[in-house]
């Protein structure tokens, strides 16, 4: 009777070793690629932003190679039927592309224009650091379309959370802020 039970057993512990074989690369595929990207549009040479079916890479990285289709492209839905050429460039780098490194790598090293902090690398449970325009306009950099980051960087500073938190605050409360240097009389 402890014959086919060992048998079954056996096969139990295989099928989820195969599984799990399998199952690895799958997720590991899914990291990988999951996120916004930033990529060159081989068509009009323009930046472009995209996202890759990170379901699709699941499920064709669990049978096999990862299969990489588009989901979302910031030229669609008029440019929907394109070759998805661009896969290329994420195939080739994708940690590289992901927006979430190109704006990390843009803060880090950088300090806040107004309170000089030195950023670091950014966290994802920490709050956003935003930008600040040349009329002192701050905006948190997710505020923005990915797409446009690239150019936005060239002509904006770097701000820290606090600074943009209080520079909100003194743009949309201007009666409530006491200026010292100017000796304002005005307080809350
Ligand atoms: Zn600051």
């Amino acid at each position: 009777m402890t014959t086919p039970i060992l048998l079954s057993s056996a096969a139990f512990i295989i099928i989820i070793g195969l599984f799990l074989f399998r199952a690895i690369p799958a997720i590991q595929a899914y990291c990988t690629y999951r996120g916004r990207r930033l990529v060159r549009c081989p068509e009009t040479q323009q930046t472009e932003a995209v996202n890759v079916a990170a379901r699709k890479v699941v499920s064709t990285a669990f049978w096999g190679n990862p299969m990489l289709r588009l989901e979302q492209c910031s030229r669609w839905p008029e440019r929907q039927a394109c070759g998805q050429e661009c896969l290329q460039q994420i195939e080739a780098d994708p940690d590289n592309c992901l927006v979430w490194n190109i704006v990390s790598q843009w803060y880090e090293g950088q300090s806040c224009a107004l309170c000089h902090k030195r950023f670091g690398r950014l966290k994802h449970l920490d709050h956003s650091p935003a930008l600040m325009d040349a009329d002192r306009r701050t905006t948190e950099w997710k505020g923005f379309r990915a797409k446009d980051l690239p150019k936005i960087f060239s002509t904006y500073s770097p701000v820290c959370w606090d600074c943009h938190v209080t520079e909100t605050f003194r743009r949309e409360h201007p009666e409530l802020v006491v200026n010292r240097h100017r000796g304002s009389q005005r307080h809350v």
